[in-house]
């Protein structure tokens, strides 16, 4: 049984490892840090964040300090997706930012069904779209795009 956990990231249950939703590599142990079996690529956040005032003339120019921020983004050694990024304080180790009951994640999908791809709803945006659209149609019946033409 796999469990979907992020965008990137799910658990095989069985094996109680961290694998890849993109090609399948085993990041690593369930139970620790799923940064642990990724590549890291410490960034200048100034590569990311462009300094906006000349940085001859101005110390302070909008761009995050590197001797105060680093990027850190985490790219799965196989397939080179990038997996999350973080930002930290520069020799900060990686954030534990998920950390799951194993035990209790085998009891709540025991009886479940697998889900192999995530349930997507419906795209809201695309149908606020259709929906102006046909308001809008509506309103203004078979002139719609013709008037205030002269040619
Ligand atoms: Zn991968």
């Amino acid at each position: 049984m796999k469990v979907l956990i992020t965008e990137y990231l799910r658990i095989n249950l069985d094996t109680e490892k961290w694998e890849c939703r993109r090609c399948g590599h085993v990041h690593g142990d369930a139970r620790d840090n799923y940064k642990r079996g990724l590549l890291v690529y410490d960034r200048d956040p100034r590569e990311i964040h462009k300094p906006l005032l000349d940085t001859k003339m101005y110390s302070r120019t909008y761009s995050p300090d590197p001797t105060w921020c680093r990027i850190l983004e985490y790219y799965c050694s196989s397939c080179g997706t990038l997996v999350e990024a973080e930002y930290l304080p520069p020799g900060h180790p990686p954030l534990y930012d998920i950390e799951l009951d194993i035990d209790a994640l085998k009891l709540q999908w025991k009886d479940r069904e697998e889900v192999v791809e995530e349930v997507r709803g419906p795209d809201l945006a695309a149908e606020k779209v259709k929906h102006g659209r046909a308001l809008h149609a509506q309103a203004h019946g078979h002139d719609h795009g013709h008037h205030g033409h002269k040619h």
